[in-house]
């Protein structure tokens, strides 16, 4: 089967051939079809932009792959600000080597994701490294520009005391997916969450509840984005774990490698500070949402006794501080 080479990295005809073949056949759109050095889009008043790299290992994995991946990444955080993801950049490192047969299912993933997410690539870049002496590899890099109506305001400073809080669906299942291909663990019940998360957040937009803030739940895990939280908005956040929603499958698993739920990374799992007086609502919402029918009430926003802190009711009645995750976490997981 064909390999990448260092040529496709010249600027030259084997350059513009595999753009030509390979990228624009999948991303065609009427901005990137001009093929000049910049795209020109039309715009709005006011912008959310972002930008991530994508390194995760294994390429593809159960419920996803590093393609589903980098647009689900940065299309879920244009979200987390309340605006619409329109435009994506794809900016692509390509190892001498890379099979392009799999270069070519990564973009084919990407583009489906890009029409489920309703985001178009505008813009994008190639550039070839020479190999590391492995199989050949795949770093991608998004960015992406949405478009945020006048009087949405989200973000962990607009938390108040008296807010509920909501996780859209179960904890872990991206990390536990990426965990056992480490492994060589075989169980076919875990996969990765990855999804683009558009419903649900205009779901709640739409429906005017008072959304104070969003975030995805991402690399760190629940623990460390709701410490953010609790820092930013100077109050404290107060979980019954009996709500939290686990998948048996990877309560077991991470049971059994001793690993806590709570730092474990997701790719379509957000949660949300929502008004007390939209809690219901809100809830109902996110549930009837794709991606979201395991959406569960966790908690609660408190006036903070001295320093704001992400406290545990946990199972058995106690409570407990949770720190953010110290140290390196599970790496190439994103
Ligand atoms: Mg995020």
């Amino acid at each position: 089967m064909a390999k990448i080479t260092m040529e496709h990295g010249s600027g030259g005809a084997a350059t513009a051939e595999l753009i030509e073949g390979l990228f624009k056949d999948r991303f065609g759109n009427e901005y990137l079809d001009k093929m000049e050095d910049s795209s020109v889009v039309p715009g709005y008043d006011r912008l959310s932009v972002t930008t991530d790299s994508f390194v995760v290992r294994p390429l593809f994995y159960d419920g996803g792959d590093i393609g589903r991946l980098s647009v689900c990444g940065t299309v879920n955080d244009l979200l987390m600000s309340g605006g619409v993801p329109r435009y994506l950049t794809a900016g692509f490192v390509l190892e001498e080597g890379l099979d392009t047969g799999l270069l070519e299912k990564v973009v084919d993933s990407m583009a489906e994701t890009a029409k489920e997410a309703g985001v178009c690539v505008v813009a994008g870049d190639t550039k070839v490294v020479e190999s590391s002496g492995g199989e050949g590899g795949l770093i991608i890099n998004t960015a992406g520009v949405g478009f945020v109506d006048d009087g949405i305001s989200v973000g962990a400073r607009f938390i108040q005391p008296g807010d509920a809080v909501i996780l859209s669906g179960n904890l872990g299942d991206h990390h536990a997916a990426i965990m056992k291909y480490r492994l060589n663990i075989k169980n076919d019940l875990i996969k990765s969450d990855n999804a683009p998360l558009n419903r649900m957040v205009r779901g709640l937009v739409e429906g005017g509840i008072r959304v104070h803030a969003l975030r995805d739940v991402t690399r760190g895990g629940l623990g460390t984005v709701l410490n953010e939280f609790a820092k930013d908005s100077g109050s404290d956040i107060v979980l019954e774990e009996n709500s939290i929603p686990v998948s048996p499958v990877v309560r077991d698993f991470s049971a059994l490698l001793g690993l806590d739920i709570m730092y474990m990374g997701n790719e379509g799992k957000m949660v949300c500070a929502v008004a007390p007086e939209d809690r219901d609502r809100a809830l109902q919402i996110i549930r009837d949402s794709e991606y979201g029918e395991n959406a569960a009430l966790i908690g609660e926003v408190r006036e903070t006794m001295e320093k704001p802190l992400l406290i545990m009711k946990t199972a058995i009645g106690g409570k407990r501080a949770v720190p953010p995750l110290f140290g390196e976490g599970l790496p190439r997981i994103c």
